[in-house]
């Protein structure tokens, strides 16, 4: 079945708020194999509002519409799904003693704009709230189509859809099985890895296939639906297959972990350990080691060096020859993971130095370039890096996942 959402306020159409509920509603739904094709966020403008009702009961065989049930006069909702369908309503006297009882027992007198509240659909069933006083709709088309109204505060909105809606939409919608498949990889871009994999993907319209790339972060989504359970496992696990014949090594969890976890497994596999020396992720490597439990196992700590004057005295490198020839460099990048191995006397070493930017801060190079060192006890290996230039944060975090990606590259022995 497909599905479209509708989330009514003109406060998600600002910088301010974000829709999260569809976000959450699209989660609930594909659970149940429910697709969503579209989802809307209208405004507090009555025109608009049932225009976006009317085409979406027309689309879709199930709409679902969050906020704008509240008592005052920009809550259009109600009055919007009424007109839109053509149907009237009518004031619900056991609604409206459930909205009053909640305000007696929170010792307050209940105000008479909350009735508008108490007004329901013609033909609708109006769902209990237990986290508030909007109630919310539940109506169906003469055709068949669905339409529920849900409250817009996700406390209130969640826990009437888990209550009330879940256990009818599983009632009415044909049983399905859903298998899931997932792989992270690193060490390509989204163009890479696409253009090798959609050729097999694409074949396939079940399982659907999702991809998400984040900084030199790739997670791939398989989701199968159909009648029975074993045919949803077999279909993802063919073309899981598949996927991973093409993509081998690269491929670093199946299991959804972040690469410092992996890595961390790995290290306590062989017994061996790692400490960093990091100029311009400022300790993000060793905060993301830190936050595996259990890393005191195979993580020793981080050399947070930012200026030559600390990489100098806390590592040890020559500062007159820092300031003279600049901190961005290969040299430099080496001698950081060198010095970060033999103070700290772990197996492994990642050094970090680069040009975060915006601008160049006195170095050479420009911003996005950085120098990444791995060392162990037989062999230093320097790669420089060129991310785009203009943000920040986002080369910041390039730089700490690709260090990541080539210390597992470099214990599983594909670096040398
Ligand atoms: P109330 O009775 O509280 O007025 P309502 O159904 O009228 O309920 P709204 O007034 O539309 O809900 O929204 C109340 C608050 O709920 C908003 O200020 C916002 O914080 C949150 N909210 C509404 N819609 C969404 C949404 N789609 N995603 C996330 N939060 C939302």
């Amino acid at each position: 079945m497909r599905a479209e959402i509708i989330a009514v306020g003109s406060e998600m159409l600002t910088a301010d708020r974000v829709d999260t509920n569809s976000l959450w509603l699209t989660q609930q739904l594909n659970l149940l194999g429910v697709e969503v094709q579209a989802k809307h966020i209208i405004g507090d403008h009555r025109q608009r509002l049932q225009d976006a009702v009317a085409q979406s009961i027309a689309a879709a065989p199930l709409v679902i519409l969050t906020g704008g049930l509240g008592p005052t006069e920009d809550d259009l909702t109600r009055d919007c799904v009424a007109a839109a369908l053509g149907v009237a309503m009518h004031f619900e006297e056991p609604v409206w003693e459930t909205i009053a009882e909640r305000y007696r027992k929170f010792r307050r007198t209940v105000p008479e704009i909350n009735r508008r509240q108490a007004w329901i659909l013609d033909g609708a069933e109006a769902l209990p709230n237990a986290r508030g006083t909007a109630p919310g709709q539940w109506f169906t088309l003469p055709n068949g189509v669905a339409l529920i109204l849900l409250p817009g505060p996700p406390g209130e909105m969640k826990p009437m859809f888990s209550a009330e809606c879940l256990p009818r939409l599983q009632r009415v919608l044909p049983v399905v099985a859903i298998a899931t498949w997932q792989a992270r990889v690193s060490g390509m871009s989204e163009s890479e890895l696409d253009s090798l994999i959609s050729p097999v993907y694409t074949q396939y319209e079940n399982p659907i296939t999702t991809v998400l790339a984040k900084a030199g972060d790739i997670e791939i989504h398989l989701r199968a639906q159909c009648a029975t359970q074993g045919e949803a496992d077999q279909l993802v696990s063919e073309l899981g297959a598949k996927i991973d014949a093409l993509l081998e090594y690269r491929i670093y969890s199946h299991q959804g972990d972040p690469l410092e976890k992996v890595v961390g497994a790995l290290l306590l596999e062989r017994g061996e350990t790692v400490a960093t020396a990091e100029s311009i992720t400022g300790g993000m490597l060793g905060q993301r080691f830190t936050s595996v439990p259990g890393c005191s196992q195979w993580f020793e700590g981080a050399f947070v060096t930012y200026t030559n004057r600390m990489k100098a005295s806390l590592l040890g490198l020559d500062q007159q020859k820092l300031d003279r020839e600049g901190a961005v460099n290969e040299e430099t990048a080496a001698a950081m993971a060198n010095a970060a191995r033999r103070l700290a006397r772990s197996h492994w070493a990642v050094a970090l130095t680069g040009v975060a930017g915006p601008d160049k801060g006195g170095e050479a190079h420009d911003p996005g370039t950085v120098y990444i060192a791995i060392a162990s006890a037989t062999v230093t290996l320097v790669r420089r890096m060129n991310y785009p230039a203009g943000d920040r944060e986002r080369i910041r975090q390039f730089s700490a996942q690709t260090a990541l990606h080539l210390l597992r590259e470099a214990m599983q022995g594909r670096l040398i």
